[in-house]
């Protein structure tokens, strides 16, 4: 695939979208979160080629919150391996909202259904090896900085401690689950780990180069070095085609037609393979947690440039 944007482009499309912030909401239940400007949006995308083109705020920071899931789902998978992974958690779609409680009932043995619901993410998060939470953390943050080439990056500890406090439902989950032996130890550690993993920090520029890395089948962008084994990034894509956009993927699918994963941050990352990567934010939310501007942007863009790929 030759295809490339032009900052032109990109800064077109988003003007369009610019007046759907007014449509959404920002989420409160994570009071930190509440605080975020609806009119603060950007755009951006890391083609293979490594040229880099943004539209809009490219300076602001925001929290990956649940697009951390493809990070530590990556993560664990490399630190235990697909058979141990998936005896824990499954691999289908659930329909249902990301911090549902209903479907674990349900499965036997209790199994979450897949790595993107919040059970799902924090039986993750479980797995990854590390004895304390922020040695988990670390390991998920050099990740995060072999992926972007950049060092600097932590997690926004304000917004951190703004969920651990207020995280009701995660708990109920995560308690749910130790019942029945899905995850292991301490529940407030696994807490602390999971709600600093979803407040790792990046700029447009950054998430798009992490969306560039899964584009490139794992593999860093400049010394071709394999970051995530191939077969690995495949299964993240997978996920973020078949459960990325919460109970929204199966539309998504229709009218984007991009593997990507958002957060309630407002931020989305998507991952062509043969193009690159492509970060998209703007706080304001749909009634499923995604980004009223991010979702409209990134069916102007794979429409306009025929990016789907079904
Ligand atoms: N940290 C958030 C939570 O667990 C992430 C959810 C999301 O981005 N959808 O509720």
């Amino acid at each position: 695939m030759n295809k490339k944007v032009s900052e032109e482009q990109l800064q077109e499309w988003l003007k369009q979208t610019e007046p759907l912030t007014s449509l959404g909401r920002v989420p409160d239940y994570i009071p930190a979160l509440a605080k975020q400007d609806p009119e603060n949006i950007a755009v951006g995308i890391f083609h293979l080629d490594g040229d880099c083109v943004g539209a809009g705020n490219l300076e602001t920071t925001f929290t990956l919150q649940s697009i951390s899931k493809v990070l530590a789902l990556a993560l664990a998978l490399m630190d235990q391996g697909e058979d141990y992974v998936f005896s824990r958690v499954g691999m289908e779609p659930t329909g249902d909202p990301f911090n549902s409680i209903a479907k674990l009932e349900e499965e036997d043995p209790s199994k979450p259904l897949n790595p993107m619901i919040n059970a799902g993410a924090l039986a993750i998060t479980n797995m990854i090896h590390g004895i304390t939470p922020d040695e988990k953390v670390g390991r998920l943050l050099s990740l995060v900085h072999e992926m972007t080439n950049d060092n600097t990056i932590r997690y926004d500890e304000e917004v951190a401690s703004s969920e651990f406090e207020t995280s009701y439902l995660n708990r109920s989950l995560s308690f749910f689950m130790k019942q029945h032996h899905v995850i292991d130890g301490s529940v407030e550690e696994l807490l602390d780990a999971y709600t600093k993993q979803c407040a790792i920090c990046v700029n447009i520029k950054q998430l798009a180069r992490i969306g560039a890395v899964f584009a490139n089948l794992g593999k860093d962008l400049e010394t071709g070095r394999q970051i995530i084994p191939k077969h690995l990034a495949r299964i993240c894509k997978t996920f973020m085609v078949t459960c990325g956009m919460y109970d929204a993927s199966g539309s998504f699918a229709i009218r984007v037609g991009i593997p990507a994963k958002s957060g309630v941050s407002g931020a989305i990352v998507g991952a062509l393979n043969g193009f690159g990567g492509i970060a998209v934010f703007g706080p304001a939310l749909d009634e499923k947690g995604n980004s009223v501007v991010g979702m409209q942007l990134l069916e102007t863009l794979s429409s306009r440039m025929d990016l789907s790929i079904f």
